[in-house]
Formats: structure tokens, sequence, C-alpha cells
């Protein structure tokens, strides 16, 4: 459901909006460690289309546009901190420059921002490309199988007991379930700081306008996605609900967004809004390891406005701690000890 660009200055203004009440020096620590799962990211997917997993993966850049001065600057700035930490430097863009590349751009529009590198996905084809694959390789995987309760046993064996009171006995369990993750591991008695934060989205699949890349409209916080299928509009973030309901009011200002920075754009008909519920923790970094106090259960949780980015390395990573029993040192950062 999510919208899927990997843009490295949403990483930035991620990890500003989610710390700005922390200290400058553990803002930077959470940015750089990012930068550091990120910097991999790309080669993770790389290595999956190589062992035949194919999905939709489109390398044509994400442009970033502005209706104020104010935020190209400040994003300008972020650009060169994303570079400094090793991330694709960006190009600053004049009016004229962004209406080359994408010409529906319209004149309220004085600039933007080109992450030339960046790229995004189709999070479904991705995820269904993936499961083929483990099918493949003899992995079961049950759908629409809620985990009601997750017990710690003898000898190291976890038991993970669903709703319908079937029990699974196992060496290691990963509690991967997002925003819910930390419902489960507070019936385990270990409490985990971890709440939704909710946004909405809309498949287009009649759009006014073919663009050529990703595009993000920076002053209203808007992912605009030219899938195959559909052309993806994405955002918003609303705390407290933990359910996919639709607030119909609230997701139609994404709609309204677009022709604030585009001309001619009109819908024959309003699409059908989505949900989708971003897992977001207090420091605004994701918790991927061992839960304290308990040897053989991991969480991989938390990775807000990332997770389909940093998807692939989290569980690379992850494994290495649990197959090989050493924890790789990206992951220090990500500790949810750390809580
Ligand atoms: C509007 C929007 C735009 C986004 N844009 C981007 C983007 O551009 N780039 C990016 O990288 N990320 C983006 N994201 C964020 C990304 O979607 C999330 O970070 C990611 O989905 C988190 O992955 P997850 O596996 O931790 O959780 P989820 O994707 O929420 O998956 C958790 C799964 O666990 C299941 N589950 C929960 N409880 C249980 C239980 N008890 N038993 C069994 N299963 C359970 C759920 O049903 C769900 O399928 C966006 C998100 C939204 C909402």
């Amino acid at each position: 459901m999510a919208t899927l660009t990997f843009t490295g200055r949403d990483r930035y203004t991620t990890l500003r909006g989610t710390t700005s009440n922390c200290r400058r020096s553990a803002f930077s620590n959470g940015l750089e460690a990012t930068a550091a799962l990120s910097r991999k990211a790309f080669s993770e997917f790389d290595a999956m289309q190589m062992d035949g997993i194919d999905f939709e993966r489109h390398d044509d850049g994400i442009l970033q546009l502005f209706l104020q001065e104010q935020g190209l600057a400040a994003h300008a700035e972020d650009a060169k901190a994303m570079e400094l930490l090793g991330m694709a430097p960006a190009q600053i863009l004049s009016a004229s420059e962004v209406r080359s590349l994408e010409p529906a751009i319209g004149k309220q529009v004085i600039g933007g921002i080109l992450n030339p590198y960046d790229q995004f996905i189709d999070p479904a084809s991705f995820v269904e490309a993936l499961a083929a694959r483990c099918l493949e390789l003899g992995v079961r995987i049950s759908t629409h199988e809620a985990v009601g309760e997750i017990l710690p046993g003898r000898q190291g064996i976890v038991s993970i007991v669903t709703k319908r009171s079937e029990v699974h006995r196992a060496a290691a369990v990963v509690v991967a379930a997002g925003a819910q993750s930390g419902e489960l591991l507070r019936k385990l008695g270990t409490k985990l700081p971890l709440q939704a934060g909710k946004g909405y989205g809309f498949d287009i699949t009649r759009p006014p306008i073919n663009f050529k890349r990703a595009i993000y409209l920076s002053d209203h916080k808007v992912a605009v996605t030219p899938l195959n299928s559909s052309l993806r509009l994405a955002g918003t973030m609303e705390f407290g609900s933990t359910d996919l309901r639709v607030d119909d009011r609230r997701a139609a200002g994404i709609l309204r967004a677009a022709p604030h920075y585009f001309n001619s754009w009109s819908l024959q008909k309003t699409p059908v809004a989505w949900a989708g519920l971003r897992p977001m923790t207090p420091d605004g970094l994701p918790m991927i390891g061992h839960v304290p106090g308990h040897k053989n259960v991991f969480v991989a949780a938390g990775h807000a406005m990332l997770g389909i980015t940093l998807g692939p390395i989290t569980g690379s990573l992850l494994s290495s701690l649990i197959l090989a029993g050493e924890e790789p040192s990206e992951l220090t950062p990500f500790d949810p000890a750390r809580f």
C-alpha cells in the first residue's frame, strides 16, 4: 500500500521531523546510522533481482518540487548534509529547469531538487515476487492467520500461538508486525514504544498527466509515483489511529495538492482512497535486534517512512545476527534495548 520512493532527502526530513526534541548529536548519530543502512539498500534489491525475484523497479530519479524559496533552501542544505554522509549528490534546479524535465509543472513552482540516482518500486509486485521465490525455496507461508501470543519455552524453543489456537514452535522468532509489533511484544512482557502513523493514498488508473519520474510535492508532503498500472499519490501522517479506516476529508487533501504544482490537472472522477500504517518510534529510528530479555526472539519494526527502502537490508543484517550469533556493527544504533 505504501508509496515507494527511495529518496535520500526524505530520509533526512523524516529524521529531522521526528527528532526535533532531541539533542543535535543524537539527531546526527541517528542520521548517520540511517544513511549507513540506506547506502546498502539498493544493492540488496540488486541481489534479489539477480536471484530471479522479478518486480517493478524504476531508476529515473526523483524530483522534489517547491512553491517557496525557504523550503527549497532548507532541503538544499539537507541534500548537502546527505552528500557528506555518502549519499549520491542531488542537483538544485531553477523553475525553468524543472519545467524542462516535466513540462506539466506550473508557474507557482519556484524550483526543485533532482535526486537522479533515487529509485522507486511497486511494493505489491515486490512482495508477490519475493513470496513466490520463498515458496520455490520451500518456505511455508501462512496468510490470514493472526498471531495471538508468543511464548518462551524450554531450551530456547519459542511457541507462536495463533488466534485459531494453532501452535508453531521455532528456534528463533522475528516479530515484524509493523505498528502492531508493540502489542505482540507486550504480551511477552516487553514494552517497546511503537505507534501507528496513518497515511493515505490514491491509485489513479487514468492519470491526467504522464510523468517521466517520481515527484515529491514538498510543500504539501505528497509523493507522486508513476507506477506501470497507475499514478499513485500518497501522503499525510495521522497519529492515534490503529485501524485502516479512511478519513475522506484528510485524504482529499492529497488530491487538492496536485493543482498547486501542475497545469491541466483534472480528474474525471474522484478515486478511492486507501490507508496504510507506518510503524513509528519516539526517536525516529527502527528497532532491529534482540527483544530485551528474550534470547531467541527478535524484532524488526519501526521503520516509519522507510520500511520499503530498508526492508531488505534489515532482513539481511538480522539474518546474520540470528544465524552467526554476532551483531553486525550497522545494527548497534537500532538496538531495541535503547528504549
Ligand atoms: C502513505 C505511505 C507512504 C509511504 N511511503 C514510503 C516510501 O516512499 N518509501 C518507503 O520506504 N516507505 C514508505 N512507507 C512506509 C512503509 O510502508 C512502512 O515503513 C513499511 O510498510 C513497514 O513495514 P513493516 O513490515 O514493518 O510493517 P507493515 O508493512 O505494516 O507489515 C506488518 C504486517 O504484519 C501483519 N500483522 C500485524 N499484526 C499481526 C499479528 N498479530 N499476526 C500476524 N500478522 C500480523 C500486518 O497485517 C501486516 O501485514 C509509506 C507508508 C505509508 C502509509
